[in-house]
């Protein structure tokens, strides 16, 4: 079968890798320009649930929710998947598209109830909730590591024979008679290939472009704020406040706090040229929302933040596709929800190189064409909540 080059060290390019060996594919190499998890995934606050409005999205997440269970199984690798639930909490303006889309997950097998303030209060106790109308409770959902699960996943894949070059970066994409042939790297070097997997996040722009294909993916800088509560507060679920419109989720005993309303999120125009720290004002915003849904919270400080960068495309949603050269693929654009899909996204790539289309239940393959964007028909949620970013 074919010779397979996947361009980015993430968890997409390594899930891909690891989907085409369970389909038989043995002749693959990874190619990253610095090291495995190196971007994006090295980031992520690794929040895993299925809470989607978008169908295909929701039954990713699901197949991906599998493997994260079962990762040691697996892969051998304790990839420090803490389930310890996740909760969705929504004013009065949501409850019907809150409603519907609960119906719709549990149509899929998404195991999700809808839980009253009352006992949402007794999973957080210090949480204030009288301004909430409802909540659900995915038993299931939690958070990950990321770096642990790309490195634990990178190990798998070098024992069973798949080639991972680190600083190796991608200069060009190679074709000839509208077909790929391979990829040269920044050192001149050349690697054949029938097969070019893009996984290269908000840097596959650049790379596809000048094969006059136009990635609709935008950089955002996303700003994370993380709070020391001075109290222990257990080991709560996973909050999406979207009363507040943030998420908080606590790791290692310290409260992870993101915005949900885009207020910390910008576009940037060089993914490698960003901030450090979260700004000021991003810093008043969450502290701000964390006095007020965490009342009991005794003696909070701000002890550190995290920035990272997002591949945002127009509907908020991942492109994994065909291009109009054969044997080129890209799965980019995960819009800042990758990681929980990823093991989903891995698969519909290997399905889209071996098989031509899904074979994971509910997923469509067409969802996620690259031609959606200049067809018009983007991939959004039937139901949408009212002020919150749109990847839910
Ligand atoms: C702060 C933050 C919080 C997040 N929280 C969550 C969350 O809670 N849940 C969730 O599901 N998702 C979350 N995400 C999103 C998730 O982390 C990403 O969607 C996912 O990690 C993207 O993986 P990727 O493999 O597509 O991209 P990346 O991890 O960015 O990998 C792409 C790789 O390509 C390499 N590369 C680039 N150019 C080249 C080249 N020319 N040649 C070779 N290699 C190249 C890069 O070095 C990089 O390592 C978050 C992201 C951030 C930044």
């Amino acid at each position: 079968m074919s010779k397979v080059v996947i361009i980015g060290g993430g968890i997409i390019g390594a899930t891909t890798a690891y989907a085409l060996l369970n389909k038989g594919v043995t002749d693959i190499t990874i190619l990253e320009r610095d090291t495995i998890g190196s971007g994006g995934t090295g980031k992520t606050a690794g929040i895993i649930r299925c809470h989607y409005g978008v169908t295909s999205i929701s039954a990713l997440a699901l197949y991906s929710l599998s493997f994260f269970e079962k990762a040691k199984e697996l892969i051998g690798t304790d990839i420090e998947f803490e389930q310890v639930g996740y909760l969705v909490g929504i004013g009065e303006e949501n409850l019907e598209p809150f409603r519907a889309s609960l119906a719709n997950q549990r149509s899929i097998g998404v195991e999700t109830d809808e839980i009253t303030p009352a006992e949402a209060g007794e999973l957080w106790p210090t949480a204030e909730v009288s301004d909430f109308a409802t909540f659900c409770l995915e038993k299931r959902g939690g958070y990950g590591d990321g770096y642990a699960t790309v490195q634990g996943l990178a190990a798998y894949l070098r024992t069973q024979g798949v080639a991972i070059k680190q600083g190796a970066k991608v200069a060009e994409i190679l074709t000839a008679d509208g077909a790929t042939t391979g990829v040269k790297l920044v050192d001149g070097t050349v690697i054949e290939a029938d097969t070019v997997v893009v996984a290269a996040g908000a840097w596959s722009v650049p790379l596809l472009s000048p094969l006059g294909i136009e990635l609709p993916i935008t950089p955002q800088f996303v700003q994370e704020v993380v709070i020391n509560p001075g109290m222990d507060l257990g080991a709560p679920p996973v909050f999406s406040d979207l009363v507040s419109m943030q998420y908080v989720h606590l790791r290692h005993g310290e409260m992870l706090f993101g915005n949900s309303d885009g207020r910390a999120i910008s576009p940037i125009s060089d993914p490698d040229v960003y901030p450090s720290h979260a700004s000021n004002e991003a810093i008043e915003i969450t502290a701000e929302k964390a006095i007020h849904r965490f009342p009991g919270v005794e003696d909070p400080g701000v002890s550190t933040t995290t920035t990272g960068v997002v591949d945002s495309t127009p509907d908020n949603n991942p492109i994994i596709s065909v291009t109009d050269i054969s044997g080129l693929f890209v799965a980019a654009g995960m819009s800042g929800h990758g990681f929980k899909i990823s093991p989903g996204v891995g698969r519909l790539m290997a399905d889209l190189i071996v098989e031509g289309d899904s074979t994971i239940p509910n997923v469509k393959a067409s969802d996620f064409r690259l031609t959606r964007f200049a067809e018009g028909e983007l991939l959004l949620s039937p139901y949408p909540y009212v002020g919150a970013v749109g990847i839910r």
